[in-house]
């Protein structure tokens, strides 16, 4: 957090569900309020999610699909959910941070969650409902 309010530019990994998750985390780890929201300039939750195999997903015998071996599945993309940190979301995080009050500012901004991200992919027909629910 030091190296990132000193101008360098640092990339790190939290293992948490949501971005406002990514937040509470680092607060947690008694990052002060007023460093997370000076250093912070953006943050992706992502998820890797498996694709539905093209060959099979709109038939029935996906038991002998030679491109998945009968999995249903063939490679993997990602879903995810992406804020850039503008100052009154640093006004959030340096004040008595509140997830309800951070959600509800993305949602003004019209941000889609990472939720509404993956359920997208199943609308496409990119991915399988149940694998979202798994990841
Ligand atoms: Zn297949």
């Amino acid at each position: 957090m030091r190296a990132a309010i000193t101008g360098h530019l640092v990339f790190s990994t939290l293992h948490t569900s949501d971005i406002a998750s990514s937040i509470l985390r680092l607060l947690d780890m008694k990052v002060p309020p007023y460093l997370v929201s000076d250093a912070l300039v953006g943050i992706i939750s992502q998820r890797l999610v498996r694709k539905l195999c093209v060959h099979c997903k709109d038939i029935g015998s996906r038991n002998e699909c030679p491109y998945c071996n009968g999995t249903g599945y063939s490679g993997r993309t990602v879903t995810y959910e992406a804020i850039k940190i503008d100052e009154k979301h640093k006004k959030i995080i340096a004040r008595n941070f509140s997830i309800d009050e951070f959600n509800k500012y993305n949602t003004s901004l019209n941000h889609m969650p990472l939720k509404e991200n993956a359920l997208s992919l199943v609308s496409l027909g990119v991915t399988s409902l149940n694998e979202v629910k798994k990841v």
